[in-house]
């Protein structure tokens, strides 16, 4: 598989269009929407295998969701280190996407960053995975689910995807609260992935970027 530049953006080919990711995003308090039913989690969220594809860690999975009232299935979960989008002018350490389809092959990425803090227990057992070198099914099913916005705000806008062939028309929801990963388990990481795979903030040119509340209660 061919390992992406990212030191040489501007030469991915079919990055011209114009509703491209990711995007430097903006909270706008007058315009939130109260939506507690905006993201609908259907039961467990879970990853089964792992395999590194050149450019990130790349995780198959599975779970169910109605996302903006309709129905969507992970498909992979994948990381991107350090985040891509921004949040209010901050980059944060990492961007995990859940990249879901529907029945009719419509992409729709819910994006979760993390910060420094406290280690994450999914992640360890993630990375655990990996150190063992054996890139195959996991002899037990790795539970995402509490990574998965329950509360908090939510943009929601249309772009693209963030690696080629960059294609547009993708759904993007990507959570404003973060959960954390410590120090340590970003350094374990890092030993594996050394090389930022972030992609460079796009325009946002005509989009609007809609703001859902879920509420603060889970
Ligand atoms: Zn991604």
């Amino acid at each position: 598989m061919n390992k992406l530049d990212y030191q040489a953006q501007s030469q991915w080919a079919y990055g011209a269009g114009k509703q491209q990711s990711p995007i430097a995003l903006e909270t706008v308090p007058q315009n939130i929407l109260e939506a507690a039913d905006f993201l609908e989690w259907q039961g467990p969220y879970y990853v089964q295998d792992v395999c590194d594809n050149g450019n990130n860690l790349l995780l198959h999975g599975q779970g169910h969701a109605r996302l903006d009232q309709r129905l969507f299935h992970l498909v992979q979960l994948h990381f991107h280190a350090p985040a891509e989008h921004t949040i209010n002018g901050e980059l944060r350490a990492m961007e995990w996407h859940f990249v879901h389809t529907d029945a009719i092959g419509k992409t729709a990425v819910v994006a979760v960053s993390a910060v420094i803090g406290r280690p994450n227990p999914q992640f360890e057992q993630i990375l655990a995975q990996y150190e063992t070198g054996k890139l195959t099914t996991f002899a037990e099913t790795i539970l995402v689910t509490s990574l998965l916005p329950t509360t908090g705000l939510i943009y929601h806008y249309v772009g693209s995807l963030t690696t080629p062939p960059l294609i547009e028309g993708v759904e993007w929801y990507v959570a404003e609260k973060p959960f954390t990963i410590s120090q340590e388990q970003l350094e374990r990481y890092q030993q594996f992935f050394p090389k930022t795979n972030n992609r460079t903030l796009q325009p946002l040119n005509d989009r609007q970027v809609m703001q859902y509340d879920l509420g603060s209660n889970d």
